[in-house]
């Protein structure tokens, strides 16, 4: 019981982090299923152990620091440590009619709130627990939406994609943070990496999206159990590293 790797994956009642819960699941690993919502994070849970995973819900809120303090108290009482945070939870809040200039400073200040200093603050508040882990693995969920070169460059599959523009930026500072946190861990035994998952079929992900949830989760799932050998302060889809 003491070896086996213990992964928590915020926002995973449904979506990409819930996929991602699975298929760490599926190697053997004790997946925590974060869930802001108690319940659904109990019904997610539940579906997973009943694939015979050995999942269990945690709450947390990302935007709520005592709730990510309740959290990573619970997590060290019942384990002692953490070797895999996936920071998978994020949103995307709805001003695609308007333009970059017209988004509401509201709609900066909350997708700022969870999808970086939620992504920060949870961080902080598991790292000493993962630094009692003998491979500590940490995944952000970014997006190529937070390619600040590909924004930039006309042409690029992007270029055109800026009617989120606070979801954008929300991830270019997620990609700028893990570069900042990587330096900070490059002599321990812990990773830290920035992942694109693709355009996947999840409610954010919409109707139009091309991947598979299934595929979705690949790239978190692959920077989750890296070796000693592996990238650490990348930016990765599918392996491929993609231009900052
Ligand atoms: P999703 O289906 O909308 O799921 C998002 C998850 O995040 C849900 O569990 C949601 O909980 C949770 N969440 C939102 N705010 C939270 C908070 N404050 N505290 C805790 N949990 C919170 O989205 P997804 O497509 O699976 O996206 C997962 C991650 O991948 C996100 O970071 C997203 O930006 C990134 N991503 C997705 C795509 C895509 O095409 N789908 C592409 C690039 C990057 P509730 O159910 O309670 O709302």
């Amino acid at each position: 019981m003491k070896n086996k790797t213990i992964a928590l994956i915020t926002g995973a009642n449904k979506g990409i982090g819930f996929e991602t819960a699975r298929q760490l699941g599926q190697q053997g690993m004790t997946v925590l299923v974060g869930a802001r919502d108690a319940r659904k994070g109990e019904e997610a849970a539940e579906k997973l152990r009943q694939e015979k995973i050995d999942a269990h819900a945690l709450t947390i809120d990302v935007s709520q620091a005592d709730s990510i303090k309740a959290a990573a108290q619970q997590v060290e009482r019942d384990y002692g440590r953490l070797d895999v945070l996936i920071n998978n939870a994020g949103l995307m809040l709805d001003e695609k009619e308007k333009k970059v200039s017209e988004q509401s400073l509201e709609t900066w200040r909350e997708t700022f709130e969870t999808n970086v200093f939620g992504l920060i603050a949870t961080t902080q508040a598991f790292l000493p627990l993962l630094r009692k882990s003998e491979a500590g693995r940490i995944v952000n969920l970014s997006s190529i939406l937070g390619s600040i070169t590909l924004h930039a460059k006309p042409g690029s599959p992007i270029y055109e994609s800026k009617a989120y523009a606070s979801y954008n930026v929300s991830k270019s500072a997620v990609n700028a943070y893990t570069v900042q946190i990587a330096y900070e861990l490059k002599d321990t035994n812990i990773k830290v990496n920035a992942a694109h998952p693709g355009w996947v079929k999840t409610e954010m992900g919409g109707e139009g999206a091309t991947m598979e949830i299934e595929d979705g989760a690949k790239t978190s799932v692959a920077l989750a159990t890296i070796g000693a050998d592996g990238p650490n302060g990348a930016y990765l889809h599918m392996g491929e590293a993609l231009p900052w």
